[in-house]
């Protein structure tokens, strides 16, 4: 549980933001982002890296992971915004399910709203079993819109698990999750992203045992493959040099491990898929 003293709350001038770049790529048309900066702090994190996009305040960048501001007139912002054709990604800037949203309780009426006033899709990207605490809500909104959840696993190693993204939850609560999830017959993903050091093998043998759809993933961005963009933080570079995992940042040995997971996932019949296009599975089935 994170410190009531890091959760923030101020008015946001809107709540939904037309999407560029990946997630635009990927098909979606809106993002929402509940709050700024994301307590979860994993040491990977591309969003601090963006700077000012999506309305990030130089604080937050700074400090990431440190404290979290919540938009406290997000309702009402929604209740005005949503419109039928919107396909909303919420969010390529935090995980809405981030420790905080335990007291905050922002989700539970963001859900009621959009069950009200349905878009045509809408994908919620955590990898905070806190997720489960709203299940009615969301069985409720299934009902009236495309809802999928993306949910990250990025390892199938608890120890490293804790050396890149300590506050989140272990590995098999996450798939806990996941199968609590899928019971209440909701649409869930495994998102192996970013992909951390892990068995190929084991990683998609997990997923495809708690999932029954399209795997997508994503390696770690680094700047020698990516020009321009969000992209993977020093600091997650710097974990891996201190434990012997900086293969993982370089994109052949990247491919290899994505070729490995691809090839057991179509052994089974099944697709894995990395980048946009994969994202954009979510967005287009
Ligand atoms: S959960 Fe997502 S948004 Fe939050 S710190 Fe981790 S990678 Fe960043």
């Amino acid at each position: 549980m994170v410190p009531s003293a890091r959760i923030r709350s101020a008015d946001a001038r809107s709540i939904l933001t037309r999407t560029s770049g990946f997630i635009r790529q990927a098909g979606f048309t809106h993002s929402l982002t509940p709050a700024r900066n994301c307590t979860f702090a994993c040491v990977y994190c591309y969003v601090p890296t963006l700077k000012i996009y999506g309305g990030l305040q130089r604080e937050d960048w700074e400090r990431w992971g440190q404290f979290t501001t919540f938009k406290q007139n997000a309702p009402e912002l929604l209740r005005r915004a949503l419109r039928p054709e919107q396909r909303i990604y919420c969010s390529p800037l935090v995980d809405p399910y981030q420790p905080a949203e335990a007291s905050q309780l922002l989700m539970p009426r963001l859900l009621e709203l959009l069950a009200e006033r349905p878009p045509a899709l809408f994908v919620i990207q955590t990898r905070g079993p806190l997720i489960l605490r709203d299940l009615g809500r969301l069985t409720a909104l299934a009902h009236r819109t495309r809802l999928r959840i993306s949910f990250s696993i990025t390892t199938d190693r608890e120890d490293v698990r804790r050396r890149y993204e300590p506050r989140c939850a272990p590995l098999a609560e996450r798939w806990e999750a996941v199968r609590a999830l899928r019971a209440a017959g909701l649409a869930v993903h495994a998102t192996l992203a970013p992909l951390l050091p892990c068995d190929p093998e084991t990683l998609a043998e997990q997923a495809l045992a708690h999932t029954d759809g399209d795997i997508i993933g994503d390696p770690f961005h680094v700047r020698s493959a990516k020009a321009c963009g969000a992209t993977t933080r020093p600091q997650a570079y710097q974990v891996s040099q201190r434990h012997g995992f900086v293969d993982w940042h370089d994109p052949e040995f990247q491919q290899a491990a994505v070729e490995r997971i691809r090839a057991r996932v179509a052994a089974a019949g099944r697709r894995f898929g990395v980048g946009p296009e994969a994202f954009g599975w979510l967005a287009l089935h």
